[in-house]
């Protein structure tokens, strides 16, 4: 849920679209869902205004070629989205400076450029996105959505280092990749530096 002006919020929901996971039902669902008291509570006595409006989020990096000739596919077009929680902002960014620095790095060989680039996303962003993916089946059941809730909320320390994870201070998978790890990558002031 974002906030926007005028006292109003930007609400949505995500819904995987795998084998068998139909998004026909999507609108009967929102209404389920608003319906649910935790939301309710959250929402008080907002109501929507418009209509519900449904986009694809690309998330599928392995499935999504990088290059074709002269052309470098970054962010959606790379579907370099999170597969866990749709976001790709951050990752259309990072994909883009990369594209930008293989062009620079490789020079005018289109398919020098491409290597470079290939092997760019292999480094700073495929890992997260695995690891997103693994995440996302585990949180596909309540059990597992349960646990990772119970763990997240043990302690302070589990709370706050959950909120810097979630909202990627820094990428999702380093701390299982050494090779990406730099002096004050984990403790860096991230996207909501305390005032
Ligand atoms: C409902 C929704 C909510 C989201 N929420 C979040 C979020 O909270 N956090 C987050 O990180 N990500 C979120 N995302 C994902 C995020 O918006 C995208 O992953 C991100 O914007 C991708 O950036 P991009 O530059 O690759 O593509 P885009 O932002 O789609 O930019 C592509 C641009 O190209 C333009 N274009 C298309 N065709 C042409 C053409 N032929 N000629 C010229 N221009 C063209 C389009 O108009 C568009 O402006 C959300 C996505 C959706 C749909």
């Amino acid at each position: 849920m974002f906030p926007v002006a005028g006292g109003r919020a930007n609400v949505g929901f995500g819904l995987p679209r795998r084998p068998g996971v139909s998004v026909r039902p999507m609108a009967a669902q929102w209404r389920g869902l608003l319906e649910r008291p935790p939301l309710r509570a959250l929402l008080g006595n907002a109501e929507p205004e418009g209509h519900h409006r449904a986009w694809p989020i690309p998330a599928d990096l392995a499935r999504a070629p990088l290059s074709q000739g002269r052309v470098l596919f970054a962010g959606d077009a790379a579907g370099a989205t999170d597969p866990m929680t749709g976001e790709g902002i951050g990752q259309a960014l990072l994909t883009g400076v990369l594209a930008a620095e293989a062009v620079a790095a490789a020079g005018s060989d289109p398919g020098a450029v491409a290597r470079h680039y290939r092997a760019a996303v292999a480094h700073h962003l495929a890992p997260d996105l695995r690891f997103a993916a693994a995440l996302g089946r585990i949180l596909a059941s309540p059990a597992g959505a349960l646990l990772a809730v119970r763990a997240a909320g043990l302690t302070p320390w589990t709370r706050r280092n959950f909120a810097r994870w979630m909202f990627e201070d820094y990428p999702r998978a380093l701390a299982l990749t050494p090779s990406r790890w730099r002096r004050g990558a984990f403790t860096g002031p991230g996207a909501y530096p305390a005032a």
